[in-house]
C-alpha cells in the first residue's frame, strides 16, 4: 500500500466504479447512500441499487445528488413481490407487517441478482468493485461473475463484530445451557474491559432456527470477502478494529461516520435523509429554537422496532412525568386507533408547550444536530448511536434485538457516554415510572451528566477530525479508492498478458 501522500487524489478516481447493494431497509440504505456520496465526492463513480418504492423515499436526496453533479446512479430494479407471494409494494423491511413474510422478503431481495447483473453488463463503464450488504450475500456472487473484487458492508461496529466473531469461533452459542446464561466474550484486546453477554443479547446475525442456510451464506460471504467496510472511525474503537482485522484475516476499513458527509448547514439534505419527514421541518426547528440549550430529549427507536400500544402509552406517560421537553417519534405502523385516541384524549394538549409527537418519519439527523437537544433515548441501532456520537449527544439506551445490546455495552460500559434503561429483553413491558426515572437521570444536572457530555463532545470532535482532510477516515477512503484502482490495473495487466 503506498503512503498516504503518494496517493492519487481525484483525477484518476473516476476510473473506480463502485457498486453498492444495500438490504432494502432504512438502517442499511441510509448509510450506503451516505457512503455513495463520500465516494462520489472523491471522484469515484457509484451505482447504488434501489427499487421503485425505496427510490421514492430518497427522491429528494437523489435530486440533490443529480443537481450537484455527483456521479451516482440509482438503478431502480423491479422488486419481485409477485414472484414470492408478497403483498404488492412490500419493498422495504419496514413494510412487512406479517412476520411470516420475512422469508419471502429475503427471497425477493435475492432475486434482484439477475436483473442487477444484466444492468451492470450493459454499463459503458464496467464496475470495479462490489460493496455488498451483509444481508445481501448473493451480491458477492455478482462480483464473482464479473470477476471483480468485493467487500462486505456490515453496518455494525468493529466492537460488536469482534464479539460476535469470537463467540462463534469459541463455539459458545452451543456451550450455553440457556439463552440467558451469562458468559464473558473471549479474545478481546488485552487491558480492555471484560464484556459479559448472553445468547439472547448477542444472538449473532440471523443465528436463529429457520435461518440456518442464510446464516451460513452470510458467514461464507464475509469470510471470503476482500475486506470489510466499517461505518466507524479510528479514535472510537481502534483496538477493536485491529483485533477484528486479525481475527478475520482481512482489512477492515473504518471510513465513517458516514452521516458527516452532510455539511452542518445543509438542512435540506439532513431533513430529507432516508425518507420524507412527517413533520414540517421548519416548524420543528423553530420549536427547538425556543428551547434551552441541551434541554430536549429526543426519543426514537429506529425504523423497524415495533412497540405495542401499551408500551407507547407508558413511554408517553414517562416522558410527560419527567418534566423535560421532548420530541417523541411514533412510527406510522405503530399508530393504532388506541394510541391515536390516547394521544388525542389529553396527552397532546397537556404536553403541547414542551413536547412534540412525530407520527411517522422524523428528520432525526436534523433534530439531533440542534443545540437544544441534550439527550437521546435510543434503541441503539448503530446508525443512531453513531449519529449521536458524531453530533455529541449523550444517550439513554433501550436496546431491542440484533447488535443493539452489544452497541449498548460500548456506549455505556466502554465509552461511558450514556446510561442504560437496564432492559433485559425487548419483550417485557417497561412501565412509565422507569421511563420517567431514567429520563430524569440522563437529563437532570449532576456530575454524571457533565462527564458524559464532555466525553461525547470530545468523541464528536474526533469524529469530525477523522472525516476532514488528513483525518483517519478521510485517508482510509483515499487508500480504499487507491486499492481499487491498483486491483483494477492489475486485472488489466493480467488480461493483457493472456491475450
Ligand atoms: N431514522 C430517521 N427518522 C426516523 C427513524 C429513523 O431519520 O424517524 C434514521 C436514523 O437517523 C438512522 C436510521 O434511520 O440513520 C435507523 O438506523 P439504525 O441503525 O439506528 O436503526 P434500525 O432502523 O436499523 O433499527
Amino acid at each position: 500500500m503506498p503512503p498516504v501522500n503518494m496517493v492519487a487524489r481525484t483525477s484518476s478516481n473516476e476510473n473506480a466504479h463502485f457498486v453498492l447493494v444495500p438490504l432494502m431497509t432504512q438502517g442499511h440504505i441510509i448509510p450506503m447512500v451516505d457512503m455513495a456520496r463520500l465516494l462520489a465526492e472523491r471522484g469515484a463513480v457509484v451505482t447504488l441499487v434501489t427499487t421503485p418504492i425505496n427510490a421514492s423515499r430518497i427522491k429528494i436526496t437523489m435530486d440533490i445528488v443529480h443537481l450537484s453533479g455527483l456521479p451516482i446512479r440509482f438503478p431502480e430494479l423491479r422488486f419481485p413481490c409477485d414472484v414470492v407471494g408478497l403483498p404488492l409494494g412490500c419493498e422495504n423491511l419496514d413494510l412487512i407487517t406479517d412476520r411470516s413474510h420475512f422469508h419471502s422478503f429475503f427471497k425477493a431481495t435475492s432475486l434482484l441478482r439477475e436483473p442487477l447483473l444484466v444492468y451492470l453488463r450493459e454499463q459503458q463503464r464496467p464496475p470495479s468493485y462490489v460493496f455488498f450488504d451483509v444481508c445481501t450475500p448473493w451480491a458477492a456472487d455478482i462480483a464473482r461473475e464479473l470477476n471483480i473484487p468485493r467487500m462486505v458492508f456490515h453496518g455494525y461496529l468493529a466492537f460488536s463484530l469482534l464479539c460476535l466473531h469470537n463467540i462463534r469461533q469459541h463455539n459458545l452459542y452451543k456451550q450455553v445451557t440457556s439463552n440467558n446464561e451469562a458468559f464473558n466474550v473471549p479474545g478481546l484486546p488485552q487491558d480492555h474491559q471484560v464484556i459479559q453477554v448472553t445468547k439472547a443479547k448477542a444472538p449473532g446475525i440471523f443465528n436463529s432456527p429457520g435461518w440456518e442456510k442464510f446464516h451460513d451464506e452470510i458467514i461464507e460471504a464475509e469470510m471470503n470477502a476482500d475486506g470489510v467496510i466499517l461505518n466507524s472511525f479510528h479514535d472510537l474503537e481502534s483496538p477493536y478494529v485491529e483485533a477484528y482485522e486479525q481475527a478475520l484475516g482481512a482489512k477492515a476499513w473504518a471510513v465513517g461516520p458516514f452521516s458527516l458527509c452532510l455539511k452542518d448547514d445543509d438542512f435540506i439534505s439532513k431533513a430529507a435523509r432516508g425518507n420524507k419527514a412527517s413533520i414540517d421541518e421548519q416548524q420543528c426547528l423553530s420549536w427547538l429554537d425556543t428551547m434551552e440549550i441541551g434541554s430536549v430529549i429526543h426519543a426514537s427507536f429506529g425504523s423497524i422496532t415495533h412497540m405495542s400500544p401499551a408500551q407507547l402509552i407508558e413511554i408517553g406517560t414517562g416522558l410527560e412525568e419527567s418534566g423535560h421537553p421532548f420530541i417523541w417519534v411514533i412510527k406510522k405502523s405503530e399508530m393504532s386507533p388506541e394510541v391515536e385516541q390516547w394521544l388525542k384524549e389529553g396527552f397532546e394538549e397537556r404536553v403541547k408547550s414542551r413536547g412534540v409527537v412525530v407520527k411517522g418519519w422524523a428528520p432525526q439527523l436534523m433534530i439531533l444536530s440542534h443545540p437544544a437537544v441534550g439527550g437521546f433515548m435510543t434503541h441503539c441501532g448503530w446508525n443512531s448511536v453513531l449519529e449521536a456520537v458524531s453530533i455529541g449527544v449523550q444517550m439513554l439506551t433501550w436496546p431491542h434485538f440484533a447488535d443493539q445490546f452489544l452497541n449498548e455495552k460500548l456506549v455505556v460500559d466502554v465509552l461511558k457516554i450514556g446510561i442504560t434503561m437496564g432492559i433485559e429483553t425487548g419483550m417485557v413491558l417497561v412501565k412509565s415510572d422507569k421511563v420517567e426515572m431514567s429520563v430524569r437521570c440522563l437529563m437532570d444536572q449532576g456530575d454524571g451528566r457533565l462527564e458524559r457530555r464532555w466525553r461525547v463532545k470530545e468523541l464528536s470532535r474526533m469524529a469530525r477530525k477523522a472525516m476532514e482532510g488528513g483525518g483517519s477516515s478521510y485517508e482510509n477512503t483515499t487508500l480504499l479508492i487507491e486499492h481499487v484502482l491498483v486491483m483494477q490495473n492489475e486485472k488489466k495487466v493480467l488480461q493483457g498478458n493472456k491475450l
